[in-house]
């Protein structure tokens, strides 16, 4: 049995990660500050004695006794990273910081969540590692892009001046269950919208492109790079390479949510990545062949679901 740290442990990612690694017979300590993660997500997994829930700020150190960490901990949608920007940064700089610093300190492995957003509005496309972005240093997505950026050379520096075992991944938009209904991410937007037979807000033409991935998919993806062999340190990107205009994801959910709602579109904001697409051919040569088995429909059926029990 090993002891697990997850930081941002009561986010949509992280709960959903709590959740497989008690599963898989681990003690897992989930450390949360609740800015964008609620107690429902986990609330399940209270009764286990395996599991420990921690209010806490990652700006702040912290101390405990664990084998691995996952450092998930920073608001991932644009409407909260933009929010208290200065926060966002601090979050991911000092949380990096304070987590490298306690991997040092008990020789735990740590995972960092990085984002597809270190390639900012690419100039490459599909993005693979190997491309050193595109990314706006002062504009409105900076507080999160430049902070996941100094993250990722935090814990590269951490590696080669004091050894810590480090892994990097590089997540592309994921949806699922335990998104909140108010988190402002399109996929969450959307189904919501359209559950209250509101206007689907479309932002821009609509021809702006993402390629969604599910988040059992993301999570199988994680738990495998934690495991990978130890000279791999990545980063890797972990995404569904299926990209779809957010004009196609629209008429998806009303398709399957059978919506009366219609679409409008609002202003683009400042710095809105035009195509994003993982090249994921890096993770299924060191993560044993993963690739994503959920493709869009389906993984919407399920969010869908989730929502409709909500609403
Ligand atoms: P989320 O907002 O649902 O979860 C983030 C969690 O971190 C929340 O529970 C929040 O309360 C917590 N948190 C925020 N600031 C904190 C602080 N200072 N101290 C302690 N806890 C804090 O987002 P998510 O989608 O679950 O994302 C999880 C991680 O994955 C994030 O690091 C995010 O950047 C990364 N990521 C997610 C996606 C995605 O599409 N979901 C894409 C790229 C990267
Ligand atoms: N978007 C949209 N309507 C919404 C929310 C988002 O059209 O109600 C667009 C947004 O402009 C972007 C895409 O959907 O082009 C994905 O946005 P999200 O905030 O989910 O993630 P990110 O931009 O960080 O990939």
């Amino acid at each position: 049995m090993k002891r697990i740290l997850i930081t941002g442990g009561a986010g949509f990612v992280g709960s959903h990660l709590c959740e497989r690694l008690l599963n898989e017979g681990n003690e897992v300590i989930c450390l949360d500050n609740y800015f964008t993660g609620a107690k429902k997500n986990i609330i399940k997994l209270l009764d286990n004695p395996y599991f420990e829930m921690v209010r806490h700020d990652v700006t702040e150190s912290y101390y405990a006794e664990v084998d691995e960490i996952y450092n998930l901990a920073c608001p991932a949608s644009p409407v909260h990273y933009q929010h208290n920007p200065i926060k966002t940064i601090k979050t991911s700089v000092m949380g990096a910081i304070n987590t490298l610093g306690l991997a040092k300190r008990v020789g735990a492995k740590i995972l960092q969540a990085s984002t597809s957003e270190v390639y900012g509005d690419p100039a490459v496309h599909p993005q693979p590692e190997s491309y050193w972005g595109h990314v706006n240093p002062i504009g409105i997505r900076s507080c999160y892009d430049e902070g996941k950026r100094c993250a990722e050379t935090l814990f590269m520096d951490y590696h080669i001046q004091n050894k810590v075992a480090i892994k990097i991944i590089r997540i592309f938009n994921t949806y699922g269950p335990n998104m909140n209904p108010s988190d402002g991410r399109v996929v969450s937007n959307f189904i919501v919208q359209a559950l209250k037979g509101e206007d689907i807000t479309i932002f821009g033409d609509g021809l702006q492109t993402r390629s969604f991935q599910y988040v059992d998919d993301l999570v199988e993806g994680m738990v495998r790079m934690m495991h990978s062999d130890p000279s791999f340190l990545g980063p890797v990107n972990l995404g569904n390479p299926n990209e779809f205009t957010m004009l196609e994801l629209a008429q998806a959910v009303i398709g399957l949510t059978n919506s009366k709602s219609k679409i409008i579109h609002l202003p683009l904001p400042q710095d809105d990545p035009k195509q994003r697409q993982p090249d994921i051919s890096l993770a299924k040569e060191k993560l044993n062949g993963w690739e994503p088995k959920i493709e869009l429909q389906e993984g919407l059926s399920k969010t869908i679901a989730y929502f409709e029990s909500l609403l």
